[in-house]
């Protein structure tokens, strides 16, 4: 059974991830959140010293399992789902992903995990190359200082410190990498539906999403 798919996109802090879950546990369908994957790639590469600007290098993800599976995430069956979000990893995670090497790897996976079922997938490329045929693309977008306090927030509530002008200048950098990269750059598809979240509550972006999903249903006539 082919399912559903909704691919969410978006530049970091945009809520992507949070609100990709709180949709599938409320359809009861499946998440997976290709950042987090991306992010194990950099934590392995860290852990085994590789040259991080070798692409040839990365050859150890031939042998590696990654796995998303429930808002958790596992390199060859250890849960690493916190230790993706350390600082080393999120400076790191841009320059990772830049590589095609990479990207195709990630890509297969995430095509393969999206075949069957109802999917929410979220990241950067998904409604332009890991699912360009989605039932409905969304591009959430939120003004930079906003996304810098619910990065801040979460932060704090995971009891780590920082400046709030840091948070911002590591959002700006990732988003500059991320959108100019050669591949799969972030930008949104030209059929996605662009929701600015700036003054939205998440309830009220879930929500809007799930309508939307509902009409896309019926413009199919499934
Ligand atoms: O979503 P999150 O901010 O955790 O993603 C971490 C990084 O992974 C992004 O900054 C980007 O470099 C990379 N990424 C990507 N393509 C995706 C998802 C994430 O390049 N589909």
């Amino acid at each position: 059974m082919p399912g559903y798919k909704l691919a969410i996109d978006g530049p970091a802090g945009s809520g992507k991830s949070t609100i990709s879950s709180l949709i599938a546990k409320k359809l009861g369908w499946t998440h997976i959140d290709t950042g987090a994957m991306y992010r194990a790639v950099t934590l392995l590469a860290i852990e085994l010293k590789i040259d991080l600007h070798d692409e040839a290098s990365y050859r150890f993800l031939e042998s590696a399992q990654i796995h998303y599976d429930f808002d958790r995430i596992y390199i060859n069956d250890r849960d690493v789902t916190e230790a993706i979000r350390s600082e080393s990893v999120t400076q790191n995670v841009s320059l990772v992903s830049s590589f095609p090497y990479v990207r195709k790897r990630l890509v297969e996976l995430q095509q393969s995990a999206a075949k069957n079922g109802n999917i929410v997938m979220d990241g950067r490329d998904i409604g332009t190359v890991v699912l360009p045929n989605a039932d409905l693309k969304i591009f959430l977008t939120a003004n930079v200082e906003e996304r810098a306090k619910r990065r801040y927030k979460e932060n704090v509530k995971k009891g780590k410190q920082a400046q709030i002008s840091q948070v911002i200048e590591d959002i700006v950098i990732r988003d500059q990498k991320d959108s100019t990269r050669k591949e799969s750059p972030l930008r949104k598809a030209s059929d996605a539906v662009e929701l600015d979240t700036t003054f939205l509550t998440i309830e009220e972006v879930v929500n809007k999403i799930i309508e939307l999903t509902d009409k896309k249903e019926i413009n199919h006539g499934v």
